[in-house]
Order: C-alpha cells, then sequence, then structure tokens
C-alpha cells in the first residue's frame, strides 16, 4: 500500500513517485483519531459552475461545509488545539487552497448551501412556503423564482406537504435568492422529474449572481454534464478518506471518472471502466413466458385518473417506466402490485403462483421495525448470508451492504437505506420486481451495481422487472423496453404500451423537447445544448434520441 489507507490499498496502479508526502501536505481535515480524511478540495471558480463527481462516501459534502465556512478545518489535528486560519493558510502555501482560505478566513464568502438531505428540513423548518421563501429572500426574487422552479401553486401549503420533488425544488428557490457569492447545491436532483432536473440546471445558471462561486455536487452524469463549467471527481476509500482531484473540463472530468484513470494525477480510481452501451440485444421476447398482461386500464384515486393502453412483460425482462412527477408511475406500479384495483379492466395473470416483490418509492424505515439489517436480510432470505452464495456475492457485497449488516435499519442514512431496501426486495424470491425509483441517494456505481444485480437477477432466475428511474443514463443502461407516460400531472396520465428502447426513449424526449446524443468514448447519453446546431438537427430528423 502507499501508507494512506488504514486498510489494503485498492489502488494498485500508483505510480505518483512521491505521492503519499505530497498527499499528507494536502490533509484539509480528519473526523476524529479514526476517523475519515478529507485531502484538497474543489475549489470553485469566479463566474464558473464547478460540478464534483465521486461515490457516496468520499467527503463531497464535507468539502462542501469546509468551503461554505461551516465546518473549520483541522488539517487532521484530533487532539489539542485546532489550528488558526493562519496555520491554515500556511499549509496550503501556493496552492489554490491557501488562496480559497484566505478570502473565508476574511470573511469574504457568503455561503448560500442547498443540504443534501432535502428531508430533515421539514423536521426543523415550521410555516407556508410563501412565508418561508419570503423570509428568506434577499434578492426580492422570491416570486420570480416560484415561477421559476414551477412552485408558485403551493405557496399556501406547509412545508409537512410538499413531496420530496417539491421540497427540492422549494429549498432551491430559497438558496437562489440568498445574496450570496458561494452557492453550494449538494445532490439537487433527487425526487426531480427529468424536466424538473433541466429546469432547475437553467435556473441556477440564469440565478446565480455574476461572478459568483457556484459548486454542485450531482450523481445524474447528463444532468451534471448539461450543468457543470468544470468538474472535479472526488476519489479514495469510502468512508477512509477521499482525495478531490484537479478541475477538468467537463466531458473529459466525467469520462475520466467513468473510465477510472485521471491522467493528470496519474492515478487509477477503479479497476474497471464503466460503460454504458446498450449489452441487451433486442431478444425474441414473444417466445419467452408471459408472466402478466393487463387490458386497457383505468385506475381512479381521488381527482386522478390513470390510463393505460394494453400491455405485457415477459420472463427476463426489464421495463423501463419514465414521464414527469405526478403523471401516476407509483399508481401504476402500485396497481400491478395489487395495491390498488383498477377501476376498470383488470390484470391478468397466472392464478396464485406469481410472486412480486415491491421496493417502493419512499422508503420508510419504521415499516421496518427496530431490527438490525442483517436480520431483515435474513428474514428476506437467509442465502443473502452465506458468504460465496449468488445473492450474497451479486447483492449484498456487490451493493456494499456487507458493512452495514451491524447497523440498526433506523439509523441509516438517506442512500444506505435506499441500498438497503433495494438489496432486500432483489433478495426475496419472485417473479416480478416492482422497483420504484432505485437509484435516489445512490452514486454513479452505487446505480449501475443496483441496475446490473437486477439484469443478472432477471437473467439468472428468468424473472421479470419493472424499474421507474429518472436517471437517463441508468434507464437507458437497464431498460429493454420502455414504458413512457404522458398527460397532465396531478389530473391525469396515459401509459403507452410498452415500447422498444429507442422508440420509447425518442417519444418521450420529444414530450420534453431537449435532444440526446451518445458520448462515443463511454456511450453516455448527453444532452444537447438547447438550439446547438445538433439540437436542432436532431429535432429536424425527428432523432430525439440519437444512436451514433
Ligand atoms: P459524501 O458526501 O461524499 O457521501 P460525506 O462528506 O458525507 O461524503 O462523508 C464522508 C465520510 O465522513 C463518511 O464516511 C461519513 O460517515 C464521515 N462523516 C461525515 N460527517 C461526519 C461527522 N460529523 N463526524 C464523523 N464522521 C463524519
Ligand atoms: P408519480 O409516481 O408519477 O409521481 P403518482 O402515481 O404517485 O405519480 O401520483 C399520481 C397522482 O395521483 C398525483 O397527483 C397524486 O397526488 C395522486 N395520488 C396518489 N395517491 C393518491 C391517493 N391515495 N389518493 C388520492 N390521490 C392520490
Ligand atoms: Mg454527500
Ligand atoms: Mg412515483
Amino acid at each position: 500500500g502507499c501508507g494512506i489507507c488504514i486498510k489494503k490499498c485498492p489502488f494498485k496502479a500508483i505510480s505518483i513517485v512521491n505521492l503519499p508526502d505530497e498527499l499528507e501536505r494536502m490533509l484539509v481535515h480528519r473526523y476524529g483519531v479514526n476517523g475519515f480524511k478529507l485531502y484538497g478540495l474543489p475549489i470553485p471558480r469566479e463566474g464558473k459552475i464547478l460540478g464534483v463527481i465521486g461515490k457516496n462516501g468520499a467527503g463531497k459534502s464535507t468539502a462542501l461545509r469546509i468551503l461554505a465556512g461551516e465546518l473549520r478545518p483541522n488539517l487532521g489535528r484530533t487532539e489539542g488545539q485546532p489550528p488558526g486560519w493562519d496555520e491554515i493558510i500556511k499549509q496550503f502555501r501556493g496552492t489554490e487552497l491557501q488562496n480559497y482560505f484566505r478570502i473565508l478566513a476574511e470573511g469574504k464568502i457568503r455561503a448560500a448551501h442547498k443540504i443534501q438531505y432535502v428531508d430533515m428540513v421539514p423536521r426543523r423548518v415550521r410555516g407556508k412556503l410563501a412565508t418561508l421563501l419570503e423570509k428568506a429572500d434577499e434578492r426580492g426574487i422570491w416570486k420570480e423564482l416560484a415561477k421559476e422552479l414551477n412552485i408558485a401553486h403551493l405557496l399556501d401549503r406547509d412545508i409537512r406537504q410538499l413531496s420530496g420533488g417539491e421540497l427540492q425544488r422549494f429549498l432551491i428557490a430559497a438558496v437562489l435568492s440568498k445574496d450570496a457569492n458561494l452557492y453550494l447545491f449538494d445532490e439537487p436532483s433527487s425526487y426531480l422529474d427529468i424536466r424538473e432536473r433541466i429546469r432547475v440546471a437553467r435556473t441556477i445558471r440564469r440565478y446565480v449572481p455574476n461572478n459568483s462561486y457556484v459548486v454542485v455536487v450531482e450523481h445524474d452524469i447528463a444532468m451534471l454534464d448539461y450543468l457543470s463549467d468544470h468538474v472535479v471527481v472526488m476519489y479514495g476509500e469510502p468512508g477512509v478518506y477521499g482525495i478531490a482531484s484537479k478541475p477538468y473540463g467537463v466531458r473529459a472530468g466525467i469520462n475520466h471518472f467513468l473510465k477510472g484513470y485521471l491522467p493528470a494525477e496519474n492515478m487509477r480510481i477503479r479497476s474497471e471502466p464503466i460503460r454504458y452501451t446498450i449489452s441487451f440485444t433486442q431478444q425474441e421476447l414473444q417466445e419467452a413466458r408471459r408472466y402478466i398482461g393487463w387490458g386497457r386500464l383505468v385506475v381512479r384515486l381521488g381527482g386522478f385518473t390513470l390510463e393505460a393502453e394494453p400491455g405485457e412483460l415477459h420472463e427476463g425482462e426489464v421495463l423501463g417506466v419514465v414521464g414527469p412527477n405526478g403523471i401516476g408511475k407509483t399508481t401504476f406500479v402500485r396497481t400491478l402490485a395489487g395495491e390498488i384495483k383498477p377501476a376498470e379492466g383488470s390484470i391478468d395473470k397466472p392464478e396464485g403462483q406469481l410472486r412480486i416483490s415491491y421496493k417502493p418509492q419512499y422508503v420508510n424505515p419504521d415499516t421496518f421495525g427496530d431490527i438490525t439489517v442483517e436480520q431483515l436480510l435474513r428474514e428476506a432470505n437467509p442465502s443473502t448470508l452465506s458468504p460465496g452464495s449468488w445473492l450474497n456475492v451479486e447483492i449484498v457485497r456487490r451493493l456494499r451492504v456487507d458493512r452495514l449488516l451491524d447497523r440498526r435499519v433506523s439509523e441509516l442514512s438517506g442512500g444506505e437505506l435506499q441500498k438497503v431496501a433495494v438489496a432486500t426486495a432483489l433478495a426475496r424470491e419472485a417473479d416480478i420486481y416492482l422497483l420504484d425509483e432505485p437509484s435516489a441517494y445512490l452514486d454513479v456505481e452505487e446505480r449501475l451495481s443496483v441496475a446490473k444485480a437486477i439484469r443478472r437477477l432477471t437473467e439468472a432466475r428468468g424473472a421479470a422487472a419493472i424499474i421507474v428511474e429518472h436517471d437517463i443514463a441508468v434507464q437507458d443502461y437497464i431498460a429493454n423496453r420502455i414504458l413512457v407516460f404522458t398527460g397532465a400531472p396531478g389530473s391525469h396520465g396515459r401509459a403507452s404500451k410498452p415500447l422498444p428502447l429507442p422508440e420509447g426513449m425518442n417519444l418521450f424526449l420529444r414530450e420534453l423537447g431537449i435532444t440526446i446524443r451518445k458520448d462515443p468514448e463511454t456511450g453516455r447519453p448527453r444532452i444537447n445544448k438547447e438550439d446547438s446546431f445538433l439540437d436542432r438537427m436532431q429535432k429536424r430528423l425527428g432523432k430525439y434520441y440519437y444512436i451514433p
């Protein structure tokens, strides 16, 4: 090993001769004696948007708290007197950090910070949206922002009545209304649909004051790509240490991250590259066993109506579900799960023997009771705990849930809870797996681990899966057919029949009015800038989803 990690060094290819010394000089902060260590920081540039990408547990949120001045760096000194600003500034002599810490120490940074876990906010803040926004506003733009972020119709609501996506947009509006010079957005896309993600990206671009500093931490690579001017990769050993890379151009930075090698650092950060190629050739699904079918369905819930065209789901198939929030995706999934009875039409499935495993959109830890992760997994399927078993390797270890076995479910973080809920749903023996938004709060690698686990599972068990997912890179990677939801959110939704991936994506993107191309090196989807040459050309050709 190189002496940085307390565990076996994962970087077999380290080739920088004097890395440990060099790196140790960049130690910014350490949580407690044997706690997590953070090396370097993603340093924003004036007037630019800096994107940050990296694994969960790599120190991204910690870095934002330090940039904002919420957490004073201790240079790794966890005992005795913490270092003063003079010492901190001296420590980083000759680096970009020195300059940044100097202006931070001089009190010249006024930060506005959108925190990662938006769900925490209603527990601490009470009141109506209009009152809260007006109180937060320092720039006289809260009404404009409310309109821009599509929350103007919610101003009379109490903050506790908001859905995840509404809460997210409210907090982004509140942060943008601050008169600051540093704007920090920690995972702004959680709970948002694609249209909202793009709207948020455009609103951030338009409303941050000129010459301010902006940092965005984001796991949706299409959104990060669309929003950022530069990208910093945070790498290391999750929970042990994290290192901020040098800033890269957006396309290069994301591609280096996916390929697992940082050229400026000469550092391998992953042994295998991530490629978003379509690995699923369209199978002859007609010959596969048919698990479930539905005639034309009408589902009514309060004032909302969902209409679904007839469709069916086959063995070995992953059906992706896309569409805006409030359009009936969850309602559709719950109808298939048997939780809601359709007003018209029926679900056609074999008598009795169809087993369904369902991961709901919002995972409430209370529903599991006061148990540990290990107990939860044992209940779902004892084989998850046998070392070397298929489920143990492909689900528990692949999703790194093995590290959480002793933890109580009620004490997990949002990302940990999501992984445990997904692992539990996949561990159950079933014919159909229904996963409603499995990637909220997961990082890029975890999203792909989940996607791979689902694909392997459907193939190995001859099962089928339905995945509701807003991350187009993930959807593109996992789905072999797509169900597109259109209509008027909150009032009525229409589900298409299951469409082949390219056709479904094309319809979906046409609805959104955006075009996508594939990055030739990594296969990842990239959103074309509005009105760019490619955007206009693809729209003219009707190829909203373009595969070269
Ligand atoms: P990321 O945002 O990249 O997921 P975080 O900055 O939240 O990472 O956390 C990095 C590591 O630091 C994690 O292992 C986390 O458990 C640990 N950590 C975060 N906050 C604290 C804290 N207040 N005290 C001790 N450890 C912490
Ligand atoms: P999506 O998953 O696409 O975001 P949902 O299926 O959760 O959408 O919701 C569709 C619409 O149905 C929303 O307007 C929602 O408020 C409404 N709705 C959902 N559940 C109920 C319910 N139990 N009673 C009344 N309306 C509901
Ligand atoms: Mg974080
Ligand atoms: Mg939903």
